[in-house]
């Protein structure tokens, strides 16, 4: 009988934890007959959430088939209901509809996280997102058909609720999408609405950029002003304000996938398990964890990774690598990530790169927007389906250049 890894979710921690994992196999001389790597997720594609602001959603995904199959590890296609840590099994409901059981050695956890809806009356049946793939197909299909119907103010008005980094970048990718759909001349409005003041999470650095580009692009915020209620025809504020809108887009929050509660009591404010520095779930044995549902120290600074696709792609190879290294008897690394970037889409305006977490602003507009660019076109994207590029792409010390 084979050992087994399981690994629950094919987003970029799941996919790079099993581009490490099949790494280490690789290296050990272990074939699928030893141990055999089993990636469960819903859809056999990754979904590429950070571009799911932009238009033309339904194409933000990548095959993962050709790439498992190059590396010898094998995708079952559903969605995990139970895990039970004592009895090291997850039950699951497949895509088909059937029920399956799953038995493991090591499981890696890596169910990401979903947008948090507050109870906010009206934000479940009135408000869009770009959450997951199925929401930004969905919103942008709604966008579409603003063009056939009547030419009001309510219809050329666009609410974003949170001023953080996804909110900042749908609304100023908003104004080139309506133009598009709405015409040239349409009298377009986008009004970014935030409890505090718009972008302020992301510090004082990036700042005057941002403020820039909203005001170029003629996006209005309103900071210091929750939403109180959404219905189908526009918002009202905390401040008892009403603005007349035909589209809300609701941005504000993530949590943790609610399996992480399922092997751990441990959880911080965002719904991620404590782990180790090698990953390992505090109180699971032989369960590891990785991208959006762990809380991680990067650094020796006191950084904690952050629900962001960088980290997890990182995290990913760590827990991959982690888990079959403890299967082996073989030393597990210590997860770090000493370099932290992030780069803001600002729509028509550009983009800003940042350096560090102090965010050090790098590169700006045109050039900011040529560095999200490549970030979003290649840097993200698995590797080919090529057996040693894409074991090479599992290394967890792997840097680009
Ligand atoms: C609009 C937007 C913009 C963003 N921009 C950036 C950015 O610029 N930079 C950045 O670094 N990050 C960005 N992020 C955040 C980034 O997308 C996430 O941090 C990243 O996707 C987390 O990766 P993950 O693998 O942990 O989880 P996910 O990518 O969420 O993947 C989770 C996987 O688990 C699967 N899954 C879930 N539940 C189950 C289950 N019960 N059973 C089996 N499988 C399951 C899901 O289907 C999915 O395949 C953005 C996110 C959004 C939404």
């Amino acid at each position: 009988m084979s050992k087994k890894v399981l690994i629950v979710g094919g987003g970029f921690a799941g996919v790079w934890g099993a581009l490490a994992a099949a790494r280490l196999l690789d290296q050990q001389g272990k074939t699928p007959a030893d141990v055999e790597v089993t990636l469960v997720s819903p859809d056999p594609a990754l979904h590429i959430r950070p571009r799911l602001y932009e238009p033309a959603p339904e194409t933000m995904s990548a095959p993962l088939l050709p790439l498992l199959d190059t590396i010898g590890v094998r995708f079952v296609a559903g969605s995990v209901a139970q895990i039970r840590t004592g009895a090291q099994e997850v039950d699951l409901i497949a895509t088909d509809g059937g029920k399956l059981r799953l038995p493991y050695d090591r499981l890696l956890l890596t169910t990401g996280s979903k947008l948090f809806r507050p109870p906010v009356p009206g934000l479940e049946e009135h408000a869009f997102s770009v959450d997951q793939l199925a929401d930004a197909i969905a919103l942008d299909r709604h966008l579409a058909g603003l063009a056939a119907l009547p030419d009001t103010p309510a219809r050329n008005t666009v609410v974003v609720v949170g001023g953080g980094f996804t909110g900042l970048e749908v609304a100023t990718e908003l104004p080139l999408r309506l133009r598009k759909v709405l015409g040239a001349g349409a009298k377009i409005s986008v009004i970014l609405v935030d409890t505090g003041e718009v972008g302020a999470g992301l510090g004082v650095n990036p700042r005057p950029a941002i403020l820039e580009a909203l005001e170029s692009l003629g996006v209005q915020c309103l900071g210091g002003s929750g939403v109180a209620s959404i219905d189908a025809g526009g918002v009202v504020t905390a401040s008892g304000q009403r603005i007349d809108a035909a589209t809300v887009i609701w941005t504000a929050g993530m949590r943790a996938s609610s399996l992480a509660a399922q092997v751990s009591s441990s959880l911080d404010p965002l719904g991620r398990v404590e782990v180790t520095p090698d990953l390992r779930v505090v109180g699971a044995d032989h369960v590891f964890a990785a991208g959006d549902v762990a809380r991680a120290l990067t650094d020796d600074q006191g950084h904690y990774a952050l629900m962001s696709c960088q980290h997890a792609i990182f995290m990913g190879r760590f827990g991959g690598h982690n888990a079959v290294a403890d299967l082996l008897g073989l030393p597990t690394l210590a997860y770090r990530q000493l370099f932290y970037a992030t780069c803001l889409d600002l729509g028509e305006w550009g983009a800003v790169y940042t350096e560090g977490w102090d965010r050090q602003v790098k590169l700006t507009a045109a050039a900011g927007k040529d560095r999200k660019r490549e970030i979003n076109t290649v840097w993200i994207y698995p590797p080919a389906p090529d057996r040693a590029a894409a074991l090479a792409a599992g290394d967890p010390m792997f840097t680009f250049g």
